[in-house]
C-alpha cells in the first residue's frame, strides 16, 4: 500500500517500480565494481560521481543499482526528475516523438514542439507582458545567452552576480559562480566585466537583525559606488540559491533589487535552473515574493530528466536582437520538446507545487522538532528552504562554525542504508533535500527516518 496525499481532484503518479528500499548485503556489489574499473580506465577523472553504484533502473523516489540494490533517491538528480526519473507521460511523449524525427534543427526545419513549449513558458512564468523564448540544451547555455542579450539590449557591459551563486561550468557562468574549488580552480582566466556583491544569507549575517530590504540596499549601495547604475546590464540572481547552500534570502530581499534594477534600466535575470518548475511550491521561486523577472533562465526539473533549457523574456529585450544572433545545433531538440511538455502536463495533472508544499510540512516538522530536541548544543545550525528544496545546515556544537565533517558522515551514514543524499554549501556543510515531487509519503518518511537517525548518530559523537 502506498498512500500520495495528492490536492483533491488530481491524478496520482503510476509507478513502474516498487517505491521500497532494498539494500542486499555490501555495495558496490560485484557488477558496479566492475564497472567502475571500465570507468577508471576510459572515463576522466575530473567527472567524480557521489554514490559508487551503477544505475539499472529508475522510477518515481526509487533508484535499482545493477546489483538488485534499491536506493531512495532525495536528489532527483539534482532536482532534474521531479516527475520521476521514468514518468509514463514523459516515457510515451519521447516514444512517440523518437519515432518521427529525432533532429531537424529548429534554425533549419522548425517544428511545432518547440512553439508548443514557448506557449507553455509564456503562460507559466511571470509577469503580464509579451515574452520570446529562446530553448537551449543546458543550464549553463541559458545563462550565458540571457546574459548575451541583456548586454545587447541594454548596450552596457557590467554583469552583477552575488556572493556564494552557482551558474554554471562554461567560461562565463564560471565567471558568475562564486566558489572557486572545485568549479573555477585553475580553469581561468575568466570572462571580464563580472562583479560580485553580498547576498542576503539571514543564517550567517554578522547583524542578524539586517532586513531584505537593508541587506539590498547594501549590495546597490555597491553597485552604485563602484560601477554606477548605467554600466551595468543585468543582475542576476538565484531566487533561492541552489548550490550556494539553498540561502533564502531575507523577505524584501528580491523586490527591492527588481525595483532598483527596473528604475535603472538593469536588466533582472532570476535564475530558476534549480529553482524552477514546482520544486519550490510554486511554479517559480520568485512567485513567493511577486518578483517579475525580465528574463528567466530555466532547465533541470523542465523536461522530466531530457536535456532542455529556457531562456523566457521581456518581448523587447528578447526581440533586440538580430535574425541569427541566438540559437545553437540542438536547442529544443524535438525529442527534449515533447518530454517538457509532458512534464509540464504531468506537473499540472498531479498539481506537483502542492506536492512539493506537502513534502515541506513533512520535512519541516519532522526535523524542527529533532533540531529542538537536540537544542541548543547540538549540530543543526538551521533549517531552511522553500517547497521540497529544502536544506540543513550543520555547524559545531555551540557556535555558527561550519562542520562540513558531521554533513559529510550524515550523508555518507544515509549512502549506506541505501538514501542518496546530495550536499552543498559554500563550507560544505548544508545537506539539501530536492527529492523528486512525486516521493510516496511512505518512502519519503522512511528516507527521513535513515537521515534522522544518521543526523542523531553524528550529533552523538
Ligand atoms: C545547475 C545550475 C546551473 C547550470 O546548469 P547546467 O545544466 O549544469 O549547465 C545554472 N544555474 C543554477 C542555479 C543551477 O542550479
Amino acid at each position: 500500500m502506498t498512500t500520495f496525499a495528492t490536492t483533491p481532484g488530481t491524478a496520482a503518479p503510476r509507478f513502474r517500480l516498487e517505491q521500497k528500499r532494498r539494500i542486499t548485503g555490501d555495495f558496490p556489489g560485484p557488477r558496479s565494481t566492475e564497472l567502475a574499473a571500465r570507468r577508471a580506465a576510459v572515463v576522466a577523472k575530473g567527472v567524480a560521481s557521489g554514490v559508487p553504484v551503477y544505475v539499472a533502473d529508475a522510477d518515481g523516489g526509487i533508484i535499482h543499482d545493477v546489483d538488485g540494490n534499491s536506493f531512495i533517491d532525495l536528489g532527483a538528480g539534482i532536482a532534474v526528475t521531479s516527475v520521476g526519473a521514468s514518468d509514463p507521460a514523459v516515457v510515451g511523449a519521447v516514444k512517440e516523438q523518437v519515432e518521427h524525427f529525432t533532429h531537424t534543427c529548429f534554425m533549419v526545419t522548425p517544428y511545432e514542439g518547440y512553439i508548443a513549449v514557448a506557449e507553455q513558458l509564456a503562460e507559466l512564468t511571470p509577469g503580464d507582458f509579451e515574452k520570446r523564448t529562446v530553448l537551449f540544451n543546458s543550464g549553463a547555455e541559458a545563462v550565458e545567452n540571457a546574459v548575451k542579450v541583456a548586454r545587447l539590449a541594454t548596450g552596457r557591459d557590467a554583469v552583477v552576480a552575488f556572493d556564494h551563486a552557482y551558474h554554471g561550468r562554461t567560461n562565463l557562468t564560471m565567471a558568475l559562480t562564486a566558489k572557486s574549488m572545485p568549479y573555477k580552480t585553475n580553469f581561468g582566466p575568466f570572462a571580464p566585466e563580472i562583479y560580485r556583491v553580498p547576498m542576503s544569507y539571514p543564517f550567517r549575517e554578522e547583524n542578524p537583525a539586517i532586513t531584505g530590504p537593508e541587506a539590498a540596499q547594501r549590495a546597490i549601495t555597491m553597485i552604485e559606488k563602484q560601477l554606477g547604475a548605467e554600466s551595468v546590464a543585468a543582475i542576476i540572481i538565484e531566487p533561492v540559491q541552489g548550490e550556494g547552500g539553498f540561502i533564502v534570502p531575507a523577505e524584501g530581499f528580491l523586490p527591492a533589487l527588481s525595483e532598483w534594477a527596473t528604475a535603472n534600466g538593469v536588466v533582472f535575470i532570476a535564475d530558476e535552473v534549480q529553482s524552477g518548475f514546482c520544486r519550490t511550491g510554486e511554479w517559480f521561486a520568485v512567485n513567493h515574493e511577486g518578483v517579475v523577472p525580465d528574463i528567466i533562465t530555466m532547465a533541470k526539473g523542465i523536461a522530466g530528466g531530457m536535456p532542455l533549457s529556457a531562456i523566457t523574456g521581456r518581448a523587447d529585450l528578447l526581440d533586440a536582437v538580430h535574425a541569427g544572433g541566438l540559437g545553437g545545433t540542438y536547442g529544443g531538440n524535438p525529442v527534449a520538446c515533447a518530454a517538457a511538455l509532458a512534464a509540464i502536463g504531468t506537473m499540472k495533472e498531479q498539481d506537483l507545487a502542492g506536492r512539493a508544499r506537502h513534502i515541506e510540512e513533512q520535512v519541516t516538522e519532522r526535523f524542527a522538532a529533532l533540531q529542538a530536541d537536540l537544542g541548543e548544543r547540538g549540530i543543526i545550525g538551521e533549517l531552511r528552504g522553500r517547497g521540497a528544496m529544502l536544506a540543513i545546515e550543520f555547524v559545531e556544537a555551540g557556535s555558527k562554525a561550519p562542520n562540513a565533517a558531521a554533513t559529510k558522515a550524515i550523508a555518507a551514514q544515509c549512502l549506506r542504508e541505501g538514501v542518496i543524499i546530495l550536499t552543498c554549501g559554500t563550507y560544505g556543510n548544508v545537506i539539501r533535500l530536492l527529492p523528486p515531487l512525486v516521493i510516496t509519503d511512505e518512502l519519503l518518511a522512511d528516507g527521513l527516518d535513515v537521515l534522522e537517525r544518521a543526523i542523531r548518530a553524528v550529533d552523538a559523537g
